[in-house]
């Protein structure tokens, strides 16, 4: 089957194109078409990530000698990637920062009208953090973090891709559909009478996917060995589909196992903990931390899963950082509450506890769960999903700064040598997860404590509950 999706990397020399081209078609396959001597201003190849294949553009080359100038080999580069492609990945090196170059692709890609996603590459570590905030400088939305060498931020692209995907099928199946000449049905209005049992009813696996709204949903479960991860997996997607095994695509790093709840796409990222256990029917002795660590960076949302007989040991502890740290919402599913007696009592204990040692995270949603029972799993995915929407929650800049001014009118910066710090503008820089940028007068000066006041002052007025937030301060404006 060929792909039906063209995606182009495009932008200056270095940025880590060939890189990223690399990770997606399989290096075999980049080397054989990288002859030295031979003019490549650009590699095609068969792309994957998870169960996605599209045809991959590389726009690289351009230390080939060449009589024309940089400047007008980039030209043609670009606009002939922006003539073949649905999709435009505009690659800029976030450690590095902008340069004349990336606002020179800037100014070409803003004229096409054509899908551009702007991903700041050599994101991983701290030094990337500044430069992922200047890449909203060039006029497109929030720049995607990527590592392409390590491979992070891969399920981002994935969920760009995907929804390129289904909006090329749809059409595909549009066109087809037009070509039979059928009746066209009129799909119902929004507002259809459905009686509220058989819409529960219709619910079951009879019911076709509704491609809704238009994005997968990634979703890792982690937690220690035997907290019921497969166990709850199982109880999610049914016996059947995991003893066939899961339908979408099986790559080095992950599995997804994909699955509908309320007509959303869910796909569970497995990790490679949970297979190779079932498959040769043994337990693992200790958590792996790079089995988990994939997991969460293919994952939008990631359940945390505990047991509840033995909940916020170490390693839960290291993995809710491991979370936090990677920018990803999370919930967490405290299970085997079967098994619990003062349920009551249990819950004040837990909550008081998650406050105490995931001050990170204030008012992170406990779900409280049984996978053997199949208990709360309902719960589990409404607070999936309303986390979902705290991660992906965008404030108005207008609003922004009426809060930063009731803020600092209510509790001042403080005065470094003499003079007072000046908050003089604030702007959220990206979601997923929600960052702000704040310019101030004196941006090294002030205080970690005043910083905590605003990322808790945000959570709070905002109700940004167990998202990681960040917040940067900068000179100038
Ligand atoms: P291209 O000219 O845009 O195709 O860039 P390359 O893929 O050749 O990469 C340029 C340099 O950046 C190489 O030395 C890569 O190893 C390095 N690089 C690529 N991706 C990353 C990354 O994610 N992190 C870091 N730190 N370096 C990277
Ligand atoms: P994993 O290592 O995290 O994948 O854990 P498993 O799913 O293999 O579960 C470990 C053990 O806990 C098994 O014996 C399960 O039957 C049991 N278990 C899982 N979920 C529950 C639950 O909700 N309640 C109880 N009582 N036991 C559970």
């Amino acid at each position: 089957m060929s792909a039906s999706v063209t995606v182009a990397i495009v932008g200056r020399p270095n940025v880590g194109k060939s890189t990223l081209f690399n990770r997606l078609v399989g290096r075999k396959i980049a080397i054989v078409d990288d002859t030295p001597g031979v003019t490549r201003d650009r590699r095609e190849g068969l792309g994957r990530i998870g169960d996605l294949t599209f045809t991959l553009v590389d726009t690289a080359g351009y230390e080939d000698a060449n009589d024309d100038s940089l400047e007008a080999r980039m030209r043609r580069q670009t606009e002939m990637a922006i003539a073949e492609a649905d999709v435009i990945l505009f690659m800029i090196d976030a450690r590095a920062g902008l340069t004349p170059t990336d606002e020179h692709f800037a100014r070409l890609l803003r004229k096409a009208d054509k899908e551009i996603h702007v991903i700041g590459n050599k994101a991983e570590g701290r030094a990337a953090e500044a430069g992922l905030v200047e890449a909203y400088a060039l006029g497109f939305d929030e720049a995607i973090p990527l590592s392409a060498e390590h491979g992070l931020g891969l399920a981002d692209l994935y969920s760009i891709i995907s929804q390129a995907v289904d909006r090329a099928d749809e059409a595909k199946a549009a066109a087809a559909e037009a070509e039979f000449d059928y009746d066209m049905v009129q799909k119902p209005a929004v507002d259809v009478d459905v009686n509220e049992d058989e819409g529960e009813d219709q619910a079951g696996d009879t019911a076709p996917l509704r491609w809704n709204p238009n994005r997968y949903l990634n979703v890792a479960i982690v937690g220690r060995p035997n907290a019921g991860k497969s166990t709850l997996i199982n109880r999610m997607v049914g016996e059947e589909r995991l003893l066939t095994g899961p339908e979408a695509g099986i790559t080095r790093d992950s599995i997804m196992v994909p699955w509908e709840w309320e007509g959303r796409v869910i796909n569970l990222v497995d990790t490679a903990g949970i297979r190779r256990k079932s498959r040769v029917q043994q337990k693992l002795e200790k958590l792996s931390v790079s089995d988990s660590l994939r997991s969460i960076q293919y994952a939008e949302i990631v359940v945390l899963l505990l047991d509840a007989t033995i909940p916020f040991e170490k390693q839960d502890l290291a993995l809710a950082d491991l979370v936090e740290r990677e920018g990803r919402a999370m919930v967490i599913a405290v299970n085997k509450w079967d098994l619990i007696e003062d349920k009551n009592a249990k819950i004040l204990e837990l909550r008081a506890e998650c406050e105490r040692l995931l001050p990170q995270l204030r008012g992170i949603p406990l779900v409280t769960m049984s996978g053997l029972q199949g208990r709360n799993i309902d719960k589990l995915m409404k607070a999936i999903f309303e986390i979902e929407r705290t991660w992906n929650v965008k404030i108005r800049t207008a609003k922004l700064n009426r809060w930063l001014a009731s803020m600092t009118e209510h509790h001042p910066p403080p005065a470094v040598s003499g003079r007072r710090l000046k908050l003089r503008y604030m702007t959220q820089a990206k979601t997923r997860p929600p960052s702000f940028i704040i310019f101030a007068s004196r941006p090294d000066a002030l205080p970690k404590a005043y910083q905590r006041y605003i990322v808790n002052g945000l959570r709070e007025d905002f109700n940004l509950p167990g998202t990681p937030i960040r917040l940067w301060v900068r000179g100038g404006k």
